[in-house]
């Protein structure tokens, strides 16, 4: 490939001339297929036949038969069968022929080896709307061709395709620079490369032997004032060209309804369109785009009628603008509260689950927690191979208590018990209400000789003590039952087999003369304490 650094660092209108002469002369220059050159330097001349073109594209056979399926197709709504391209020539004329040719020859160029990221498809996609759109618009002017106007507005962007082959990288750069590849990149390509795609459409449409009624349109699309012949041809094609490109946007940018206003308002002005007679134009657009795509064998993404556009249009700018903030600030109070619910969930929970724990009398551990906690330190006793101690505690003679006192002096004694069996344990030791004036304490790590030593201290606490509420005191001894799990020992219970030892105990407790500590054990120790 040419060396194109330095004839492309000046910005110089002079440049127009280096920046032309690399293009054309470069390697990547997309070429013409030979049926297409042949044809325009054939319709050039003044004493050609309809016979002469007709032999010239029956040579190409792939070409011949999609000329037949487009001139027998709903493009061109003809009432008989065409069978043959001499027919089809001399039905359809010469310039409808030329036009067929040439756009297929120009929809068939790809690549070819140039290294670009230049999206084809996607350019014969935007180039065939604006070609069928413009169509569409000079149909609508009162005394023009409407058929003329097809193979320029297809071949309008020519020079961007060009430049793309040509000067992939410098090409890539502007297009990376643009926010819009839809928009209207000229002056990017002035600065960048010293000439647009216009002129480097123009300058290539000429090269290959286009006539003036064809390139001149490819040079003016974007400033159909800037035509300042009189060819009325050219001038109708060139604004119905720049129209056709309004068109497309609607079809494909993200602002259809700005595009949508601006071809309402440009559609009156260039061609004196009625308000009608453009929504017309607008409806057929995409019907239109749909069945000639099908017919030239183009892909084309599907697209949908203008009004669908702009009602979604609408919908989006209506969210956006007026809805936002609103949204955005329910979502907001919606997650404020959402996490204080959260919060305030979290801490019921909390004290339900402690509730659900607790009994409601003494405050200490109610049965449920017990069984829970029993089961816990029954396995990290087994796993660790740890000793662990059960105390059941039975006060002693409770009916007779509640008799002589009464059931709230038992209450109020019953939470008094608890709190001195709680000031005599160790913070890992487990104090539960069994049920009734029955208490279990589980110790943990304990064996069975220090078991005794604890229920010894708890028993001798709670005889000491006189619970004093107002002027009288009260005081009552409890029976107490260890059975305990020896570190050393093969012999294993489980938490039910447990319980029942433990239960048994006291109730031995109970029978030697009660205010004791017994011990389930094979071998039965008694404590008596004095
Ligand atoms: P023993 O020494 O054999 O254990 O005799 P006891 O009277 O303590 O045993 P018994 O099981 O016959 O009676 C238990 C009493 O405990 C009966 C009941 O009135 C009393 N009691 C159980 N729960 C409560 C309670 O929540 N409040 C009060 N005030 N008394 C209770
Ligand atoms: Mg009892
Ligand atoms: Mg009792």
């Amino acid at each position: 490939m040419m060396n194109t650094s330095r004839l492309l660092n000046t910005d110089s209108p002079a440049n127009n001339g280096a920046l032309l002469s690399v293009v054309l002369s470069s390697d990547d220059l997309p070429t013409l297929p030979t049926v297409a050159s042949k044809l325009l330097s054939l319709t050039s001349r003044e004493d050609t036949t309809l016979s002469d073109i007709a032999d010239l594209v029956v040579q190409d056979i792939a070409l011949s038969s999609k000329i037949l399926k487009v001139a027998n197709s709903a493009f061109y709504n003809f009432p008989q069968q065409i069978g043959s391209i001499p027919q089809a020539v001399s039905l359809l004329g010469t310039n409808a022929v030329k036009s067929l040719v040439l756009s297929f020859s120009f929809l068939s160029m790809n690549k070819g080896g140039a290294q670009t990221k230049f999206d084809f498809d996607k350019f014969w996609e935007r180039s065939f709307t604006a070609a069928i759109g413009a169509k569409l618009i000079l149909a609508r002017v009162p005394g023009a061709e409407a058929e003329e106007v097809f193979l320029p507005a297809l071949l309008k962007n020519l020079g961007e395709l060009v430049l793309a082959c040509t000067l992939p990288e410098e090409y890539e750069a502007v297009w990376a620079a643009a926010d819009d590849t839809l928009g209207d990149n000229r002056d990017a390509e002035m600065s960048a490369l010293g000439a647009d795609h216009c002129l480097v459409g123009y300058e290539v449409a000429k090269h290959w032997g286009f006539p003036l009624s064809i390139s001149l349109p490819i040079l003016h699309h974007h400033d159909p004032m800037g035509y300042a012949g009189n060819e009325g041809e050219i001038n109708l094609s060139t604004r119905a060209i720049y129209l056709s490109e309004i068109l497309m946007n609607i079809f494909y940018s993200d602002k259809p309804e700005e595009f949508y206003c601006q071809f309402q308002a440009e559609a009156a002005q260039l061609f004196s369109l009625k308000p009608k007679c453009i929504e017309a134009i607008m409806e057929e657009a995409h019907l239109q785009l749909e069945e000639g795509a099908a017919t030239f064998g183009l892909k084309v993404e599907s697209t949908r009628p203008v009004q669908e556009i702009l009602q979604e249009a609408n919908i989006r700018l209506s969210l956006l603008n007026l809805d936002y903030d609103q949204v955005n600030k329910e979502l907001i109070k919606a997650k404020i509260s959402l996490e204080k619910l959260t919060k305030d969930l979290q801490h019921k929970n909390k004290l339900l689950k402690d509730l659900a724990d607790v009994d409601g009398l003494t405050g200490i551990y109610n049965n449920r927690y017990f069984q829970g906690a029993l089961d816990k330190e029954l396995n990290r006793s087994a796993r660790h191979g740890k000793p662990l101690s059960l105390v059941f505690v039975d006060i002693d003679h409770f009916k007779s208590f509640n008799d002589e006192h009464g059931h709230l002096v038992g209450d109020f004694v019953l939470t008094e018990f608890c709190k001195v069996m709680s000031e005599n344990l160790r913070e890992y030791d487990i104090l539960a209400r069994y049920g009734g004036e029955e208490f279990v304490v589980v110790l943990p790590e304990t064996n069975e000789e220090n078991a005794c030593l604890v229920a010894e201290k708890l028993r001798a606490a709670v005889a000491a003590q006189a619970f004093s509420e107002g002027r009288e005191k009260y005081s009552v001894t409890a029976s107490f039952g260890i059975a305990s799990i020896d570190e050393h020992s093969e012999f294993a219970p489980d938490k039910t087999e447990l319980i029942r030892m433990a239960d048994e105990a006291v109730y031995d407790a109970k029978k030697k003369g009660r205010n004791r500590v017994a011990v389930h054990s094979v071998k039965k120790k008694w404590y008596k304490l004095a």
